[in-house]
């Protein structure tokens, strides 16, 4: 059987650790050249692109902040130059800056809105003409359940993830007839850094919310990415898949 990605180049954000290099993983061992951006290309950044490497497709990593318009698009068209093509665009750097509203500075709020909102849209209008040309595409915002649902203490971060999921509907709805497909994947608990910084108190009582009676995995998240990225989902656009072990339906 031909891999799922096999030829294709996906863009993902934010993807030198956690779920950003998890989904570049499986989308490399489907066949997928790989770009990938994160703040800094460190020792880390490296040693993931020697992973991704390993199953013999192209890679490489560029130094990028993904909250800056004018970075964006500088980097897309250092990718164009380099791959020639993008089919997949993975919306993925993410951070968090949690506070109660009343407590919660304009920095705190800035700061989210920028790196997880503002940076999708800053890709997504760098990447869409490349897509528009070549009258395909699969666009993917890593949203959060807490964008569909909201979370105390999160304000900041669930208007920016519920943004994601609007600008997915949107952009479905307005370059769908070029060929590109946009959609949200909504992630539940899921085991990173991100999350490892909470308390084994706080983590066991999240799970036992959980009808699966676990944390996701990056893995769990990036299956679905390739799902979405690949044709296997060639009639959806413009959906938000929860991938929540079941936590909020
Ligand atoms: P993570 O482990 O903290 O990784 C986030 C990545 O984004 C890091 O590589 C980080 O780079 C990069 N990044 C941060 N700011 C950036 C910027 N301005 N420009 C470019 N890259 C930047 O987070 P994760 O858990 O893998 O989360 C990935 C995505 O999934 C995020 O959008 C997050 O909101 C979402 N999500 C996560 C969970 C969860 O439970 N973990 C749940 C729902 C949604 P550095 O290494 O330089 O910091």
């Amino acid at each position: 059987m031909s891999k799922l990605l096999e030829g294709k180049t996906a863009v993902i954000t934010g993807a030198a650790r956690g779920i950003g290099k998890a989904v570049a993983m499986r989308f490399a061992a489907e066949g997928c050249n790989i770009a990938f951006t994160d703040l800094v290309i460190d020792d880390n950044a490296k040693a993931t692109e020697r992973e991704i490497a390993a199953y013999g497709v192209k890679v490489k990593g560029y130094a990028s902040n993904a909250a800056d318009f004018n970075d964006a698009h500088t980097v897309v068209e250092e990718i164009v130059k380099d791959f020639g093509r993008i089919d997949v665009l993975v919306n993925n750097a993410g951070i968090t800056r949690d506070g109660l509203m009343l407590r919660m500075t304009e920095l705190q709020w800035d700061a989210v809105i920028s790196v997880n909102l503002k940076s999708a849209f800053n890709f997504i209008h760098a990447v869409s003409p490349v897509m528009m040309k070549q009258k395909s595409g699969s666009i993917i915002n890593m949203s959060s359940v807490v964008g569909v649902h909201g979370n105390a203490g999160q304000a900041n971060y669930s208007a920016s993830k519920a943004g994601m999921i609007g600008l997915a509907k949107s952009i479905a709805r307005e370059l769908g007839s070029r060929g590109i497909r946009a959609n949200a994947i909504a992630p539940g608990f899921i085991i990173t850094d991100m999350t490892g910084q909470l308390s084994e108190e706080v983590r066991n009582e999240w799970a036992k919310q959980i009808p699966l009676k676990r944390g996701g995995t990056p893995e769990d998240v990036a299956n679905t990415a390739l799902y979405l990225a690949s044709d296997l989902s060639s009639y959806i656009t413009g959906q938000v898949i929860q991938v929540d072990g079941g936590m909020n339906t």
